[in-house]
């Protein structure tokens, strides 16, 4: 069975949308004008036509003639000018625009459209696709891409092997049209790899490993409360979190369940073992929120640790304080005891690189925290207790 030979029964409008039909196009130009008014009768009329028709209405086309009587007043979906189409589709969530790629091959064309799942993709995902990962993606894309141009750029049995992945890979909706009872068979081919909705759904499926950055790692391991440190994470769907692996020397590191609240993107200048460049230093003044590199040795990858800016020793932080004219600048770590090793470092505010020793592990570089939303993130994250 093809999906060519599917009825249209789908694309024909319910009846009461019929008595529209003249006034269709006036209608339309009346809610544009509105740009409100325009986005909800819009989205009302698809939703109208997906939930009312419904995809269970699947039928051969032959049947669908028997059924329709003669001259009975019926518009097909796709006689919409495209313009208008095109407003419907957009108003469609990633499960109902991959269900409506199942009913004929010019809806499956127009639902793959890149500039369709461009706005899924920023609205879900956009707030971890940071530069790392998407060039971790376009790396993979690449690489898929080449193996299918150059097939025999490999010997013949890891070819087949790249073959049998490829057709793997090329079924990305097997998450969506679960809940539509989509034909697989029908679903399997219709995302080409270097697609929006191909990315979109290797996300969704949790078959992207992308790197990000977690705040409290391994489920606020006592260790590691309020810092910030590099992972490969992958979604999980059913659960709405991510599964974490941390690049670690010594030992292997992993975690599920980890929240959207306690991710934030990795960002390809600030990879794990570079040093970050302080340039904030001399503006540094107590008060002030930071964010410093620390690692354990130097065989360790830095975490990010957050931390604000206290008071040299001999000031008693009043209105005489010289603090921010010293060359010393105090790092305070106030989720730690006042006794605690960890409580504070001071750092030489021209010279400083990095310093430390195998103890108390290196402090690297130095970024200030700009914004109230960088603050009150890490504000959420502060433990219960005091840690020691
Ligand atoms: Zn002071």
């Amino acid at each position: 069975m093809s999906l060519s030979s599917l009825s249209f029964s789908l694309l024909l409008l319910p009846h009461s949308l019929l008595s529209m039909e003249n006034k269709f196009l006036d209608f339309l130009s009346f809610c544009f004008s509105n740009t409100i008014c325009g986005l909800l009768m819009v989205s009302c009329l698809a939703r109208s036509i997906i939930n009312r028709i419904g995809f269970r209405t699947l039928a051969w086309r032959k049947e669908t003639k028997k059924k329709i009587p003669q001259g009975e007043n019926k518009m097909p979906l796709l006689d919409l000018p495209d313009l208008t189409l095109d407003c419907i589709l957009e108003k469609l969530s990633p499960s109902e625009l991959c269900a409506m790629t199942c009913v004929c091959s010019e809806l499956r064309d127009k639902c793959v459209s890149d500039h369709l799942w461009e706005k899924h993709m920023e609205k879900k995902w956009g707030r971890l696709m940071g530069d790392a990962a998407i060039k971790e993606w376009k790396s993979h894309v690449a690489t898929l891409m080449q193996c299918l141009r150059d097939p025999n750029r490999s010997s013949r049995r890891s070819n087949t092997q790249w073959r049998s992945r490829l057709a793997a890979n090329l079924k990305p909706f097997s998450w969506l049209s679960s809940n539509h009872g989509c034909d697989q068979r029908g679903s399997s081919y219709l995302a080409t790899i270097d697609s929006v909705m191909y990315w979109y759904s290797n996300l969704e499926s949790g078959k992207f490993w992308f790197p990000a950055q977690v705040y409290n790692r391994e489920n606020g391991h006592v260790g590691f409360m309020m810092s910030c440190y590099d992972a490969k994470i992958r979604y999980d769907s059913k659960t709405d979190t991510f599964q974490a692996r941390y690049s670690a020397h010594g030992r292997r590191a992993a975690e599920e369940n980890v929240t959207w609240q306690r991710l934030r993107p990795s960002l390809i200048d600030a990879e794990s073992r570079d040093l970050h460049v302080s340039d904030c230093l001399q503006e540094l003044r107590p008060g002030d929120q930071f964010e410093i590199q620390w690692r354990r040795t130097k065989e360790f990858p830095y975490g990010w640790w957050f931390g604000i800016v206290g008071h040299l020793q001999n000031c008693d932080g009043e209105e005489s304080c010289r603090c921010h004219l010293d060359e010393n600048v105090v790092m305070e770590f106030r989720q730690f005891r006042p006794d605690s090793p960890w409580r504070t470092t001071v750092l030489n505010r021209k010279e400083h690189r990095e310093t430390g020793n195998e103890s108390n592990g290196f402090y690297g570089g130095v970024k200030k925290l700009a914004t109230e939303e960088e603050v009150s993130t890490w504000k959420q994250l502060w433990p219960a207790q005091v840690l020691q």
